[in-house]
């Protein structure tokens, strides 16, 4: 193995030029081979565009990864690109496990962090995520559909705000409706709902409802659900989940204490 080889997961944001973080740039631009899904390669289509691009389908992971560390043991700086953050549902755990199995400790791997889905959901939506939430994924690839069913009830118990990344897909509907199902049990109708898809990107889509009407709203593999608890409220088209300031303090007086 030539020295300079090395892996960088580096995470791209949710799909704009300007939610890609200066160091992500820097990684792209400083690759000799950048690795990802089709469809992140072209969110990053005019940045270093000199660089040579391998792009690969959907579930293609694992692959993805040995392709990556093979480069790497040939001398090549990778960037092995996420969409949103590499450490949330991306390539940078694979990357570990993959390193860790095959006992590869002597490849340099870097980390990026990227803007997350979570992260620009809320923002779109108002300001959902102040107080405590839990993050769950709908997929069951490779998680048991039991084990989603059970993390999202006692999510719901704990009052707990809730992100639900890959609520849905063309394959795969059940889940989703499970989980709201569910939700009603614990949560009142007019609970508010976020429904973010395609957060800036060009057809994006912001929506907000409430769990009662969930199932009017579509949802698909490029949405983010962000459920509120019992204190989640809508102001002028706005999802806020107080912190509890006011509870402290006197929100309504204008003047400086
Ligand atoms: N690493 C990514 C998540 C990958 S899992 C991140 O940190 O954001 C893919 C899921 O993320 C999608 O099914 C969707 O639920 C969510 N997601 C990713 N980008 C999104 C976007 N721009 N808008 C809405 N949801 C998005």
């Amino acid at each position: 193995m030539r020295p300079s080889g090395s892996v960088t997961a580096v995470g791209i944001g949710p799909g704009s030029p300007e939610h890609i973080t200066p160091a992500a740039r820097q990684a792209l631009e400083s690759a000799d081979v950048i690795i990802g899904y089709h469809a992140y390669l072209h969110f990053i289509a005019d940045i270093a565009p000199h660089v040579r691009r391998i792009g690969s389908g959907m579930r293609q992971e694992v692959e993805r990864v040995r392709y990556a560390i093979q480069l790497a043991q040939h001398g090549n700086r990778v960037a092995l690109v996420s969409g949103g953050d590499a450490g949330i549902y991306g390539m940078a755990g694979l990357l570990l496990e993959m390193l860790h199995a095959q006992r590869l400790s002597e490849i340099p791997v870097h980390i990026i962090p990227g803007i997350s889905a979570l992260n620009a959901a809320a923002a779109l939506l108002g300001a959902p995520l102040m107080t405590d939430f839990a993050v769950i994924s709908l997929s069951d690839y490779l998680v048991a559909r039991e084990t989603i069913l059970h993390r999202v009830e006692a999510a719901a118990q704990a009052d707990l705000v809730l992100c639900l990344y890959n609520p849905k897909s063309s394959r795969r509907r059940e889940v989703f409706d499970q989980v709201c199902e569910l939700l009603r049990h614990y949560r009142a109708p007019e609970t508010p709902v976020g429904v973010v898809r395609a957060a800036y990107r060009p057809d994006q889509q912001v929506t907000l409802t409430t769990l009662e009407r969930l199932s009017d709203v579509p949802v698909d593999m490029h949405t983010l659900v962000i459920v509120g608890n019992r204190s989640t409220y809508v102001h002028d088209n706005r999802m806020v989940t107080p912190r509890g300031y006011a509870e402290h303090r006197n929100l309504n007086e204008s003047r400086m204490e």
